[in-house]
C-alpha cells in the first residue's frame, strides 16, 4: 500500500512474515508485529515516517492505544527516528541493549570506522538513498534519555515474545529481534539487503561509513545463522526468504565496504 509521493515513498507491505508488516520509508524499514489486537513496533525510522506510522496502524485497524512498545535494534538516527514522540505523545516504552544509552541520547555520537566524506564520491549509488534519507528529517532526531534496558538471550514480554540476539558490530549494543514461532529475524542493521551509504543490494554488513567495528560485524553473522530463520527482516531493504544461513554466507563473502 503506498502511501505519499513515488520515490522513496512509504510503503506498507502486509505479513513479511506472519503477522509482521513492513513500513519502508527513504530507504529505511520499521516493523510492526502483531499479537492479538496488540502490536509492537521495532525500530522508529526517520522523523518524517511518523505520521506514516499512524496510517500504517489505521491501515491495520489498530490505533496508538494498541501500541505496547517500541523496541530498537540499535539507535542510529535512522532508526530512532519518532522514538521521542512515541514516548512523549502516546507514552509508549522503549527497551534497546544498555550499550545503545550514548546514542540514544545523542544519535549524532556514534563510532563508524572510515570517514563519511568520501562515501558519495566513491559510491554514487547511495547519494539519493542519503538525500531521501536527509529529507526525511535524518538530521534532526531527538534523542531518548529513558529505556528499559534488555540483555543477550533475553525474551521480551511484549507482543511477539522477541528473543534478543545480540549482533555487536554495527553499534556495540546492536541486537537482532528473533520471533521464534514465526521463523523470523528482524535483524536491523546487523545484515542488510541495501547498504544506504553504497546503495549496493543483496545480503551484506553495512559499510565501514556507519559500522563501528567491521570485524566484530561480520563475526556477529554466526549468531544470524544460528537462529536458522527462514526469513531476515532488515533495517535497510527487502526481506530475505530463503534462510539465515545462506544470508550470513553471502554477507561474509561480500564482506566489508
Ligand atoms: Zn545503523
Ligand atoms: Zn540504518
Amino acid at each position: 500500500m503506498p502511501i505519499g509521493p513515488r520515490r522513496f515513498q512509504a510503503v506498507l507491505t502486509r505479513n513479511v512474515a506472519q503477522g509482521v508488516h513492513r513500513l519502508a520509508h527513504a530507504g529505511v524499514n520499521c516493523y510492526l508485529v502483531e499479537e492479538g489486537r496488540a502490536v509492537t513496533v521495532v525500530d522508529a525510522a526517520l522523523p518524517a515516517t511518523w505520521p506514516y506510522l499512524r496510517t500504517a496502524l489505521e491501515a491495520l485497524h489498530r490505533g496508538p492505544s494498541d501500541v505496547a512498545a517500541l523496541v530498537l535494534t540499535h539507535a542510529h538516527f535512522d532508526h530512532l527516528g519518532f522514538a521521542r514522540r512515541m514516548q512523549e505523545e502516546w507514552d509508549v516504552p522503549v527497551y534497546a541493549h544498555p550499550a545503545e544509552r550514548t546514542i540514544a541520547a545523542h544519535p549524532y555520537r556514534y563510532a563508524h570506522e572510515n570517514p563519511r566524506a568520501s562515501y558519495p564520491i566513491r559510491h554514487p549509488g547511495g547519494v539519493p538513498i542519503l538525500a531521501a534519507m536527509a529529507a526525511a528529517g535524518a538530521f534532526r532526531v531527538q534523542g531518548i534519555d529513558e529505556f528499559t534496558e534488555f540483555g543477550p538471550g533475553d525474551e521480551l514480554d511484549l507482543p511477539g515474545r522477541l528473543r534478543v540476539v545480540f549482533t555487536p558490530g554495527h553499534t556495540f549494543g546492536h541486537s537482532a529481534l528473533l520471533l521464534e514461532g514465526r521463523s523470523a529475524l528482524l535483524c536491523g542493521d546487523a545484515l542488510v539487503t541495501l547498504d544506504p551509504y553504497t546503495g549496493f543490494t543483496g545480503p551484506r554488513i553495512v559499510a565501514g561509513a556507519a559500522t563501528a567495528d567491521s570485524a566484530q560485524a561480520l563475526d556477529s553473522l554466526r549468531a544470524i545463522a544460528e537462529t536458522d530463520a527462514d526469513r531476515l527482516l532488515p533495517g535497510h531493504g527487502d526481506p530475505w526468504r530463503t534462510g539465515a544461513a545462506a544470508a550470513a554466507a553471502v554477507a561474509r563473502s561480500v564482506g566489508a565496504s
